[in-house]
């Protein structure tokens, strides 16, 4: 399997990454130490459409967020870790995930993504006050807590993340099916459920 062209040890963790490793930590190892080049699926860009600029800004505004950032890159020194948050109102400490699939209930690896955002809002003296996923509807569709618990959760999740994706070796994976059939590295992947 091919190294990973951005190689550095000890890891950087983004909140992408969290994402993947909560839903799978085969998936998470495998986007990390394997070249790029996975052919998008369409829930992927389903997703980059509703991630242009123009439509995080259209998604704050109805949200009432009219002075919102959209896109703000964040980075945590002391975690090591990065993430891009959608949406970031610094006036009213409010961090929204738009999620174009999401059903009514978000999966536990969105709001461990969110989770993480909540730690690198506060780590860059955001005073984040609301953390929330929405719809592109745009509806709310869950809140984190903005509390202690919820940071170390985040604290956790990125340390378990490196752990996992610094291991020379994957990890074993058994997922359902479900979950196999629209994975983007089914095709490199050692354990595929298909
Ligand atoms: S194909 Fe299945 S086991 Fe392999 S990385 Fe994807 S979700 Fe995990």
């Amino acid at each position: 399997m091919p190294g990973h062209p951005e190689y550095t040890s000890p890891r950087p963790v983004t909140a992408t990454l969290v994402k993947l490793h909560e839903w799978c930590p085969l998936l998470a190892w495998l986007a990390a130490n394997t070249a790029p080049g996975i052919a998008p699926t369409p829930s992927m860009q389903q997703g980059r459409r509703s991630h242009a600029p123009d439509e995080l800004t259209r998604i704050a505004r109805q949200l009432g967020l009219q002075h919102a950032m959209v896109q703000v890159p964040l980075h945590s020194t002391r975690h090591n870790a990065s993430g891009t948050i959608d949406i970031l109102d610094p006036e009213t400490g409010t961090i929204i995930e738009v999620k174009a699939t999401a059903r009514r209930r978000p999966h536990r690896s969105h709001l461990a993504q969110l989770a993480v955002y909540t730690l690198l809002a506060a780590e860059n003296n955001l005073h984040p006050r609301r953390a929330a996923i929405a719809t592109p509807e745009p509806r709310i569709i869950a809140e984190l807590p903005i509390d202690h618990h919820t940071l170390q959760w985040a604290e956790k999740l990125i340390h378990r993340t490196r752990r996992t994706i610094d291991n020379p070796t994957p990890p074993l994976a058994n997922q359902p099916p479900q979950k196999c059939r629209y994975c983007t590295h089914r095709h490199i992947c050692p354990y595929p459920n298909t």
